[in-house]
């Protein structure tokens, strides 16, 4: 496949600005497989699990507004259990005072609000596996990075992995082969995927970009 054209400094530089956890050449893989997916599959969405403040939902959110369809960014916006208190990744500011949990919708808007995505990018705000039970929709391409606990991202990866559409794309975040580097689950549902029939496109960093073959 020939290189996807470049993101514009204006989202770029919206993409990094934007709070969260994707470093900048992750998120430009993401945009690359995101401008990859909207010319193997015309037409279809793209769907990310893992929003939170948005940061990921740029990359992919433009490549969406790029190729004429849209991102749909589901999120529960309270917070993975790595994000909760007393975590590494957790960042005190996004809790809501009044009801003492985290809400990172507000922040998330402000996001795509800034980076004047808004029109190319659908908040989808409940718990994946209650919205997946209902999907029926093939997607373009499916970005997981939800819910990093073993349960979570294996039935993430099984619920969702059927709705790739044949020739579309999978991404799949914070993958460690080296246990030292991070924690299995990610890395399981990558394996499981090379399993299923998904070939590897391309590896950037942690993220991995596999291509649905069957
Ligand atoms: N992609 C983001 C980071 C995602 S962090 C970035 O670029 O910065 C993981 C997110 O997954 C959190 O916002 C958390 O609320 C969400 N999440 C975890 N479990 C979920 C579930 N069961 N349903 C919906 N969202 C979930
Ligand atoms: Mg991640």
């Amino acid at each position: 496949m020939s290189p996807a054209p470049a993101l514009s400094s204006a989202l770029l530089a919206a993409a990094i600005a934007a709070r969260g956890f994707m470093p900048t050449d992750e998120g430009n893989g993401l945009w690359d497989a995101a401008m990859e997916a909207g010319v193997a599959v015309p037409g279809s969405p793209f769907l990310e699990i893992g929003s939170y403040c948005g940061k990921s939902s740029v990359w992919l959110g433009a490549a969406a507004q790029a190729s004429g369809t849209v991102l749909f960014a589901l999120d529960h916006h309270r917070g993975s259990e790595e994000n909760q208190a007393g975590w590494d990744h957790h960042e005190a500011d996004l809790v809501d005072p009044e009801i003492g949990r985290m809400d990172t919708l507000p922040r998330f808007r402000r996001t795509l609000f800034d980076a004047g995505l808004e029109a190319s990018v659908v908040a989808v705000v409940g718990d994946s596996p209650t919205v997946g039970r209902f999907w029926t929709m093939p997607l373009a391409l499916l970005f997981i990075d939800g819910g990093h606990g073993s349960e979570p991202a294996h039935r993430d990866y099984e619920q969702w992995a059927p709705h790739v559409a044949a020739g579309g794309t999978l991404c799949i975040h914070d993958v460690f082969p080296n246990p030292a580097d991070g924690g299995r689950p990610p890395y399981e549902i990558y394996l499981r995927a090379l399993e299923d029939g998904f070939a590897d496109r391309r590896a950037v960093g942690s993220l991995r970009v596999l291509t649905r073959t069957t």
